[in-house]
């Protein structure tokens, strides 16, 4: 299994449009990060977590020619903006598979109207077949897929586990029934937002109890704010195997 990071910046990205701030201005290019997505690649099949405002760019930067499933972690802009952008592969491929809670397929349905319209579609438009998930397993083609659950201040977030690979964002509590279901796990990532509490977001902290917790052979922080520093400091202040995820970094699970 490949995982690539399309994305590894929170809500607005980094830098941020307008800011001053060093790491905004930072000419690092593991200090520019788009919004949270990743890419998996498992036995000729590619499937997308997450669809955000910068799926274009992603695209276009990862080289990817097939997507064979959007699995979507909750309904926040930063996770779903770039849905309209799936032009090019429903124009190849036809309807795109979407897997969602029903409360995210309801919001996708309002947002995009025209994709889920059946009837008088406008020309061009692209069109996908919705999936509902419960907090249950899932098969998609070749791959299981156990949803993880968990809260992002009040709002039900999924993660998800494929095999020995898990990946979460956007979260701030998850119980541990839940976490017994990453035990095992040799990659996982995870939503590290800054140095500071926040209130629906894990901080630094609470990831890396998080992880201690799971127990992973491995851990990658992602959902980064340019309030958690620059790459490079940050990343020397992590336990050995705990890394901070950069846009474009592939991993093989
Ligand atoms: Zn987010
Ligand atoms: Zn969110």
């Amino acid at each position: 299994m490949k995982v690539t990071f399309l994305g590894t910046g929170t809500s607005q990205g980094i830098p941020i449009i307008g800011s001053n701030h060093p790491v905004c201005l930072s000419e690092d290019s593991k200090d520019k990060r788009l919004r949270v997505s990743v890419l998996i690649d498992y036995e000729g099949f590619t499937y997308l977590i997450d669809c955000g405002p910068d799926f274009r760019q992603q695209m276009l930067n990862s080289g990817c020619e097939k997507i064979d499933a959007i699995l979507f972690t909750h309904e926040h802009s930063d996770h779903v903006n770039g849905l309209d952008d799936i032009r090019p592969f429903y124009y190849k491929q036809g309807d795109i598979p979407l897997y969602a809670h029903k409360r995210v397929l309801k919001s996708l349905k309002k947002r995009f109207d025209y994709i889920f319209k059946t009837k008088n579609k406008y020309p061009g438009t692209p069109s996908v077949l919705a999936n509902r998930i419960k907090n249950k397993p899932f098969v998609i083609n070749n791959i299981e897929v156990l949803p993880i659950n968990g809260k992002h201040m009040e709002l039900q977030v999924f993660g998800f586990r494929f095999n020995d690979f898990a990946y979460l964002t956007d979260m701030k509590t998850v119980k541990e029934k839940e976490i017994k279901k990453l035990k095992g796990v040799k990659v996982l990532v995870v939503n590290a937002l800054r140095i500071e509490t926040h209130y629906s977001h894990f901080n630094l902290e609470e990831a890396l109890n998080f992880i201690e917790k799971v127990n992973p052979e491995r851990a990658y922080l992602t959902h980064i704010s340019h309030m958690l520093g620059f790459h490079k400091d940050v990343s020397k202040v992590l336990p050995n195997n705990v890394y901070l995820a950069y846009d474009n970094l592939q991993i093989t699970i």
